[in-house]
């Protein structure tokens, strides 16, 4: 039987109705299950966006050691992973995006992904800059700022080329202290002083963070934000509930990964 469309109308505004009213009325009788509601939420649509974490990217030497060829990624690979995303149709964002579509759900490409880069290694510009450009792709580099310029390390020209076009500078300390064994003068050392130097260097406002080694605490959050940063990286542990934003979970990708193994993870995470 056809209803006239007055009758298809009226029966959606009732299902809009009630379903408003059914989790308006959960949310309201129970304040906790409220707060609940609203960080489930913000978790949900993180969990959507996966971030890569690479560090090297160049081909393997003799002299590497089993153990550090985790943290090593073949160019060749690097380039299959990035064909791969860009055949499975992902569209690397940069955190602001992140942060515009969690905070205030401003929309964004379907299939987000954020890539980046830590410890500023010069393959990162050698090597995975001139493939990232060929893709159109963007990613965001933390740098620890007691390597710059040193041999394999990306210098000051280097760091300001990758922020001129168009990618982000993070901040990965000044010698990769884990930062919940800071004592107050560590603050100013590994936060403050390497986030003005690589301001300097760009010109640019420093506004990500990345863990060393992922490992973080809820000072370190009041400290980052203290210092202005809008966001924070980890590895692969748990997102905290409270401070998405500020654990930031990321996906670090072994040496070993083909584009096809990549593939299967990042679809893994978004199950
Ligand atoms: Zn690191």
């Amino acid at each position: 039987m056809v209803y006239p469309p007055f009758y298809n109308y009226f029966a959606y505004w009732i299902i809009i109705i009630s379903c408003f009213h059914i989790n308006y009325g959960y949310c309201k009788n129970y304040p906790s299950e409220l707060l609940e509601c609203v960080f489930q939420t913000t978790l949900n649509t993180t969990k959507e966006i996966p971030v890569l974490s690479y560090h090297q990217i160049r081909n393997l030497k003799p002299s590497d050691s089993k153990k550090n060829s985790t943290y090593i990624l073949s160019i060749q690979y690097f380039k299959e992973h990035m064909q791969m995303l860009r055949d499975s149709g992902y569209h690397p964002i940069l955190p602001d995006q992140y942060i515009e579509f969690v905070q205030n759900g401003k929309p964004i490409p379907p299939k987000p992904i954020v890539i980046t880069f830590d410890d500023g290694t010069i393959g990162q510009y050698e090597h995975a800059l001139p493939i990232l450009e060929k893709f159109g792709f963007k990613a965001v580099f933390f740098i620890m700022t007691i390597t710059l310029n040193k041999q394999g390390y990306l210098n000051n020209e280097q760091i300001k080329k990758i922020a001129n076009k168009g990618n982000r500078i993070g901040c990965h300390t000044w010698d990769h202290h884990n930062v919940t064994k800071y004592e107050n003068t560590d603050w100013k050392l590994q936060v403050e002083k390497p986030t003005q130097v690589l301001q300097e260097i760009t010109g640019m406002p420093i506004k990500y963070f990345a863990y060393p080694y992922g490992e973080w605490n809820h000072l370190s959050i009041i400290k980052l934000k203290e210092y202005g940063f809008k966001c924070a990286f980890q590895l692969g542990g748990k997102m905290d509930t409270e401070e998405p934003l500020f654990t930031i979970k990321r996906i670090l990708v072994d040496g070993s990964w083909s584009a096809k193994d990549l593939n299967n993870i990042i679809k893994k995470q978004l199950r």
